[in-house]
Order: C-alpha cells, then sequence, then structure tokens
C-alpha cells in the first residue's frame, strides 16, 4: 500500500526535469519575482569585489569563446575583464548592503504635513531573468511623520536597489519598503513605468509597451490620497 501511495504522488524523473524546466520558462517569461528579498548566498560577502572580478573574468571569457570568438583579437581581448568589473563595480553594486547610501534625516521643521512627490526619477537596472536592461522613471512620494530627507536620497535609493539583478515588482517594494523604514512611516507611494529590453528586443519584441508597477502604503491606500498623487505623476513638465 504504502508503495502504491509513493508511486501515485512522486512524478517521474523526466516528469519532474519537465516540470521543472517548464517553471523555470515560465518565471523567465512572466517575470515573476520570488519574494521581496533578493535571494541571496549565505556566502555572498565572502569574496572582496577584486577577488569577485578575478573570478568571473575567465566565465565571462570562457562563454565568449564557446560562442566561437577568437579573444585574441584586439577589440575582444579586454572585454572579459570590463564585463567583470562593470557587473561587480557597476551593475550590481547594490547587491552588497554595505553600499546602501546613507539616509541622513532632518525635523521636518516647516510643519510640511502634506504629500511630497519626487517624480522622473531615472532609473536603469538589469533583468533578472535575461540580464539584459529594463529603464524607465520611478515616482516617489510619502507623508512626512516627523522626520524629512534630503530629495537625492530618494535618486540614490532608487539606484541602489536598481543596481542589482531585478524585477520591476521587487524592485518597486525594495525601494518603498527600505523607505519606510527610513521615514519610519508607512505613508509611502512609488510608481515606476519601465521599458523592457528582454521584451523589446527579443521574445515577443514589442518595442510599443511599458510597464507599470506601484506600491501604497499606508495613508496612500485611501482612494483620494492615491489618486492625489496619480494627479502629479500625470502632470507634464
Ligand atoms: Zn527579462
Amino acid at each position: 500500500m504504502k508503495l502504491k501511495e509513493t508511486l501515485l504522488t512522486t512524478p517521474l524523473k523526466e516528469e519532474k526535469l519537465a516540470i521543472d524546466n517548464l517553471l523555470i520558462e515560465e518565471m523567465g517569461d512572466q517575470h515573476k519575482a520570488s519574494s521581496v528579498e533578493t535571494p541571496m548566498r549565505a556566502d555572498a560577502f565572502d569574496k572582496s569585489d577584486d577577488e569577485k572580478i578575478a573570478a568571473i573574468e575567465p566565465h565571462f571569457k570562457a562563454i565568449m569563446e564557446i560562442l566561437g570568438m577568437d579573444l585574441r583579437d584586439d577589440s575582444l581581448r579586454g572585454t572579459p575583464l570590463r564585463v567583470a568589473k562593470m557587473y561587480v563595480k557597476e551593475l550590481f553594486q547594490g547587491l552588497n548592503p554595505a553600499n546602501m547610501p546613507s539616509m541622513t534625516l532632518f525635523e521636518n521643521k516647516f510643519q510640511y504635513n502634506e504629500m511630497l512627490v519626487e517624480k522622473n526619477i531615472n532609473f536603469y537596472t538589469n533583468c533578472e531573468h535575461h540580464f539584459v536592461p529594463f529603464f524607465g522613471k520611478a515616482h516617489v512620494a510619502y507623508i512626512s511623520s516627523g522626520k524629512v530627507i534630503g530629495l537625492s536620497k530618494l535618486n540614490r535609493l532608487v539606484e541602489y536597489f536598481s543596481k542589482r539583478p531585478q524585477v520591476q515588482e521587487r524592485l518597486t517594494m525594495q525601494v518603498g519598503k527600505a523607505l519606510q523604514t527610513v521615514l519610519q512611516t508607512q505613508d509611502v507611494a512609488i510608481m515606476m513605468d519601465a521599458k523592457h529590453l528582454c521584451v523589446s528586443s527579443r521574445g515577443v519584441k514589442d518595442d510599443s509597451s511599458n510597464t507599470i508597477t506601484t506600491f501604497f502604503g499606508g495613508k496612500f491606500q485611501e482612494e483620494n490620497t492615491k489618486m492625489e498623487f496619480l494627479k502629479y505623476v500625470e502632470i507634464k513638465d
């Protein structure tokens, strides 16, 4: 009896492989995020940046060689090291919490109690499913709980979370939740509007679609406040 049950509930090895592959494919094309936290390994920061660059270089070289490229060519020779440096020092620098920008708070001396909207913050990030860019505008808003933050810090926070392999849903939530923590208030709203090169330059090759994601915390879940935020975002410069 036991054996029969096991046979019935356990898919065949081939079946399981097919299901796993299907799941991986679906994740890739539907751009779902598995959690709000970026999934990280326990040993993520055992290596220094320089050690990571040195370790990535030969791997990227191998990919190029497998594709058939001759790395003795002057134009290609430096590419593996260049890509390794770019990954660690630029594009994916935000994986390391040590690189989080400092978030100094100030007292809300002016007693400004309305919403503050910082709109059209440019961001560039990379899709974690294809490692090609997606980019666009972030609109960030909060209502002060007594503390305020320098405006440029809002840009810096968006930039920090963008410098990771990302999905837009997670990026939006990470910026929103971090801002809630920093500002000690739930009253935070985020909207991100982006073009994904993995949708426009490959796959379905849809050049005209944009992806919009939102985060509404605290008072921004109330219809009036939400609509006010969306109205400000709509206003053209
Ligand atoms: Zn993608």
